[in-house]
């Protein structure tokens, strides 16, 4: 293969990535083990930075039938709050996004491989990255990224997640009731194991997104059912919105070892790391795309500026650190007993507390030009 850049992982990062670097005349292959786009777990928030990046790529979300959210509702225990957001957002199936972001990458002439597998990644004497992928195959290229989310290649693991946290994603059909007081709303909803979120997505469909720590599933029988119904006692406003909602998925897609809280140090030469690879935000704060975009266009940016994989990843890891421990520090505090009980009356009492909340943890800066054609 004589192609410049070896992308691995064709999700939000590995394209945003690849369509910014072929819409500088670069060439690129991009590997991805899905043959198609399918359902993932992920909450479908799509934030302000989002969808200025998303808009910048070509991809208008709101005519692939995005839904406006212009609130976020907490509920805990007892009560639940709500709060204007800060910046505009939508809610968009992650099957949609990625099928229209490989659009786009072929249209912008990126060579894309669907199903196929990377096995491992290595430097070769002559200073390339050698993929081997799962049918015996090398692919070779002086420059790769890294961007195949959650999944690491052998060698190149990241450090196991302390919590062991599992995420699901359900669809659910709710009723005519429920679905006008859900509205335009992104529901965070706090049970003792975890949190989730509950939203419009197109279609009339609600997503249920939810983590919960290994041992409050184990508590529940490690069975999707019985831990739904223990959120639901544990959160009776879930129970409510819930209440007679018709699955729409077999069972849920799930997730294990979610490392949140990462934040990658460091990284080889010709090496680019983005997306989940570079850092992983805990799931509230709806930002994990925008953080996939925006490290793939400073990442392309810093590439064909000739800025060195090692210092780029470095001044990555400076630059979102703050934001990444203030998000962090929160997502502690709604794992804390003490905190989900005091947290509705804090709400009451400052209701502006969760719009500061939702711009401190924004990771995220304003878009730049590396997108742009
Ligand atoms: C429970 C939960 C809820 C979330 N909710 C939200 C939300 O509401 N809003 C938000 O913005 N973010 C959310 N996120 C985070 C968001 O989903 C991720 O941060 C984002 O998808 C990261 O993009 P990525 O490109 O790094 O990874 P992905 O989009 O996952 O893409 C990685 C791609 O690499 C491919 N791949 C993996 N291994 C290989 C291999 N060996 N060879 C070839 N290809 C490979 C995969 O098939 C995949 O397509 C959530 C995450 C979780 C866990």
């Amino acid at each position: 293969m004589h192609d410049e850049v070896l992308m691995i992982g064709g999700g939000v990062a590995g394209c945003a990535a690849s369509i910014a670097l072929a819409r500088k005349g670069r060439s690129v292959t991009m590997i991805e083990r899905e043959p198609a786009p399918r359902h993932k777990v992920c909450g479908e928030f799509l934030s302000g930075e989002a969808l200025e990046d998303l808009h910048l790529l070509g991809i208008d979300a709101a005519s692939l039938g995005a839904v406006p959210i212009d609130y976020v509702r907490l509920a805990t225990t007892r009560r639940a709050a709500t709060a204007p957001l800060p910046f505009p957002a939508k809610s968009l199936t992650r099957k949609t996004l990625d099928t229209a972001l490989i659009a786009e990458a072929i249209s912008a002439g990126v060579r894309v491989e669907c199903g196929r597998s990377v096995e491992s990644l290595s430097r070769t004497a002559d200073n390339h990255w050698q993929a081997t992928l799962d049918d015996g195959t090398t692919y070779k290229a002086p420059t790769a990224f890294l961007a195949t989310g959650k999944h690491d290649l052998r060698g190149h693991r990241r450090p196991k997640d302390r919590h062991q946290w599992v995420g699901f994603k359900m669809y659910f059909r709710l009723s005519a009731a429920q679905t006008a007081d859900l509205a335009d709303a992104s529901e965070l909803t706090l049970y003792a194991g975890g949190y989730g979120g509950i939203q419009p997505v197109e279609d009339g469909m609600a997503n249920f997104c939810c983590v919960v720590q290994r041992r409050y599933f184990a508590r529940a029988g490690l069975r999707w059912e019985s831990l739904l119904a223990k959120m639901k006692q544990d959160c009776p406003h879930l129970a409510m919105r819930l209440e007679g909602a018709q699955p729409l998925l077999d069972k849920p897609i799930t997730i294990a070892h979610i490392p949140y809280g990462y934040i990658r140090r460091e990284t080889e030469d010709g090496l680019y790391c983005i997306g989940d690879q570079a850092a992983v935000i805990p799931s509230f704060t709806g930002d994990g795309i925008s953080i996939a975009l925006h490290t793939a266009r400073r990442a392309a940016a810093a590439y064909l500026a000739g800025e060195s994989a090692p210092i780029f990843q470095a001044k990555l890891r400076t630059a979102m650190l703050p934001q990444m421990r203030i998000a962090e520090l929160a997502a502690n505090g709604m794992n804390n007993a003490l905190a989900r009980a005091v947290l509705p009356f804090c709400l009451r009492i400052w209701p502006g507390a969760m719009r500061v909340t939702a711009k401190l943890t924004r990771v995220t800066q304003p878009a730049a030009q590396a997108f742009a054609g």
